[in-house]
């Protein structure tokens, strides 16, 4: 059975961190995904005992982050697809950079995290079944492209992001994150310098058990916490 999730009150949000940390193993972590939603959503999640928090943004992002100053113990998670204009901020205000879909992008924060003196942890997206509407690496080009990301020594590559596209099958979205699984599997067998594959990040509110069954390690949830988005 799916995770079913009802209208936002922000009352029930200490029932429904619990209810969905639940279903989720302690190995693996909850991203709360708070796009369009006000800092003071972030506030209530952080006080249900949330620390990590991903937008996709990066205006909104700011905006939010700057209220939010007092909570010096969050991690931020950037899941957005990423604009070459906007990689310096993003390395100013994320811990994490889940959306790098091309080496050209990499290069770029690579150079800009060594100006200024950050480290971001990052995952590869990749794009294992056709999505019109989602970037990411296709297979075979992340393969080529990973001599040349290894050597990107400001970034730590830590695994690969996947989004299963919209309106599959049960059956076909879990192929697709058994497809990730594998994918990580054999990269790691390769045995790289620097890159890692001990993250896997994929999963949302409606998939993320799936994911779970096939090794997420970081489920980012957003809808399933605090309801449904404008
Ligand atoms: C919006 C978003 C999510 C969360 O989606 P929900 O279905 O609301 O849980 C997860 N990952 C990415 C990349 C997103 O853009």
């Amino acid at each position: 059975m799916p995770f079913q999730f009802d209208a936002l009150s922000s009352a029930d949000l200490p029932a429904r961190v619990a209810k969905i940390q639940r279903l989720i193993p302690p190995q693996v972590r909850l991203i709360a995904v708070t796009k369009t939603f006000p800092a003071a959503v972030v506030r209530a999640a952080y006080a249900a005992g949330l620390r990590e928090f991903a937008e996709n943004k990066v205006q909104e992002a700011l905006t939010k982050q700057a209220e939010l100053g007092d909570l010096t113990d969050v991690t931020w998670h950037f899941i957005g697809h990423l604009q070459s204009n906007k990689t310096r901020k993003v390395l100013e205000s994320f811990d994490w950079v889940h959306s790098i879909d091309s080496l050209k992008l990499a290069t770029r924060l690579d150079r800009q995290a060594a100006d200024l003196g950050r480290q971001p942890n990052c995952c590869l997206q990749v794009k294992l079944a056709p999505d019109p509407t989602k970037d990411g690496f296709d297979p075979a080009e992340l393969m080529a492209a990973l001599p040349a990301l290894d050597q990107l020594c400001h970034l730590n590559i830590q695994g690969l992001m996947v989004i299963a596209p919209y309106g599959l099958q049960p059956e076909q979205t879990q192929a697709v994150f058994e497809r990730a699984q594998a994918l990580a599997a054999k990269i790691e067998q390769q045995g790289w310098q620097r890159i890692t594959m001990n993250e896997l990040s994929m999963g949302m509110s409606d998939d993320f058990e799936l994911a779970i069954a096939a090794g997420a390690t970081l489920v980012r949830i957003g809808s399933g916490l605090f309801g449904r988005r404008n």
